[in-house]
């Protein structure tokens, strides 16, 4: 495919019977992870006839492959064992361990090249080469596997937003169009700045893509941000460093952050009663369709998603679309709050809607001397103090022990005394934005740092600084 074709989608009516029954002999055959994996769950792959039998199949999870890699080695985990041919990015570990996931050229071709150059056809591509813009150093993350395979399909370049901040980049060739990535919070802070301005338009900054959450949905943030952009087009989309490019926002799914899937994947969700569904609400499942280097079969990808299918939207799509709307629930235990289970997920909602386009991340430890444990919560913004700080705090606190703890006890109790009793357990800091820590390789800062779990975090130097203003809280 060149640039310059720019059509519809081509209809989903793939066979995806046998595309199914083909990728799982294929994973079978030359994956020793999946041929354990399958034996385990006593599954005879040869039986498996296609999509009639996907119920059948076992829910892959992270744990199960990175618990094989752990004794087995992870050489035993993907299909092509000539790693020179391969790319691999790592997962960023939001919300647990995290995984190496590598990635043969024809899998950058189907899986990020094809589905994104679709997407934008929608927002006025007509052809042509791509600049791109990376905003962070690492050149093994997903986004920048993605990026710098767009600048290369088109024949575009990939530039550090470093180096074009430093204006060393005189030659860039404004006459292309440029795309990149650029998450909301940071957004928000880049339309206050001339300067950020004055770079994209030195570098004629056409398309801006973006992960929506669900609190930027219902505040409409996404849509008062692209108000301040004036012609560059803003595109949520959905992707991860597993599926890779999923889909993004038509210009007519832009206002409720639904994305067109653009990919050859199969989602599913999983619905109350535990059902495979195509649509609903549910915890997404996912299964790559014609990967090479490491097909996922039936995985649950560790995020919550709405499901609709689509029959012909005016941008002239049919098929599948998605939303995020959270990532599965994660809980620390707090005992002091009574032993509730605090969904850190919740929290961070939460606080962006309570402070739209705020970067939050928790940390929960135990108490070195009084022994409770506490879960602290860095809230970064553009501004690092804002005026009402006490008032914030307390709005905060608020709406986590409303989220938490039954009504009764409430009454009982009373709130303001639980707010004084919570506000210890739950110590507030704002800090600016840029000095929220994301580690080494990876596109997202963590949102919870488990310091009972991970000891190692205290040892990690992007750490330091967050963690000393804990100080009291734990022993670095
Ligand atoms: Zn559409």
């Amino acid at each position: 495919m060149t640039g310059a074709e720019c059509k519809n989608m081509p209809s989903r009516g793939i066979d995806h019977d046998k595309m199914l029954k083909d990728t799982i002999s294929y994973a079978y055959n030359y994956s020793p992870f999946y041929r354990w994996f399958y034996n385990q769950h006593n599954i005879d792959v040869h039986t498996i006839r296609g999509f009639k039998d996907y119920d059948s199949l076992p829910i892959l999870r992270k744990d199960d492959i990175l618990s094989f890699a752990k004794t087995s080695g992870i050489e035993k985990l993907w299909c092509i064992h000539n790693y020179e041919n391969l790319k691999v990015a790592t997962t960023t570990g939001s919300t647990g361990k995290r995984l190496k996931v590598p990635f043969s050229q024809t899998d950058v071709y189907r899986f990020i090249q094809k589905p994104c150059m679709n997407c934008l056809c929608w927002w006025g591509y007509e052809g042509g080469p791509i600049n791109v813009i990376r905003w962070e150093h690492s050149p093994n993350s997903t986004v920048a596997l993605w990026l710098n395979s767009i600048a290369e399909i088109t024949g575009g370049k990939a530039y550090l937003a470093e180096d074009i901040e430093k204006n060393t980049l005189e030659h860039v060739a404004t006459k292309n169009e440029t795309l990149t990535y650029i998450n909301l919070p940071s957004l928000f802070k880049f339309i206050d700045s001339p300067f950020h301005r004055q770079i994209f338009e030195k570098v004629n900054l056409k398309y801006i893509f973006t992960l929506v959450s669900p609190s930027e949905v219902k505040t409409r943030f996404h849509v008062k941000m692209k108000t301040g952009l004036g012609n560059i087009n803003l595109i949520p989309l959905y992707g991860s460093t597993e599926a890779l490019f999923v889909g993004a926002s038509c210009p007519y799914a832009f206002k409720d952050a639904y994305v067109h899937v653009t990919q050859p994947g199969l989602f599913h969700i999983i619905d109350h009663n535990g059902s495979l569904c195509d649509e609903g609400k549910g915890e997404l499942l996912y299964t790559s369709l014609g990967r090479e280097a490491f097909p996922f079969i039936k995985y649950s990808v560790g995020d919550v998603v709405t499901l609709k299918k689509e029959h012909s939207c005016s941008c002239g799509y049919s098929g599948q679309r998605l939303r995020f709307e959270t990532r599965n629930a994660l809980t620390v235990k707090i005992q002091y709050a009574d032993g509730y289970f605090i969904d850190i997920v919740k929290v961070v909602e939460r606080i962006r809607e309570i402070i739209p386009g705020s970067q939050i991340m928790c940390v929960y430890g135990e108490h070195p001397y009084e022994h409770y444990l506490f879960l602290a919560i860095f809230i970064g913004t553009t501004k690092s103090v804002p005026l009402n700080e006490r008032k914030l705090k307390d709005k905060i606190i608020e709406n986590i022990i409303l989220d938490h703890v039954p009504s009764d006890k409430i009454n009982r109790v009373g709130l303001s005394n639980l707010l004084t009793e919570w506000h210890q357990i739950f110590p507030i800091f704002f800090v600016s934005i840029s000095d929220i820590p994301i580690e080494p390789g990876a596109n997202k800062p963590k949102l919870l740092l488990n310091l009972m779990d991970e000891e190692k975090l205290l040892k990690l130097s992007c750490y330091q600084n967050i963690l000393s203003k804990i100080e009291g809280y734990c022993c670095i």
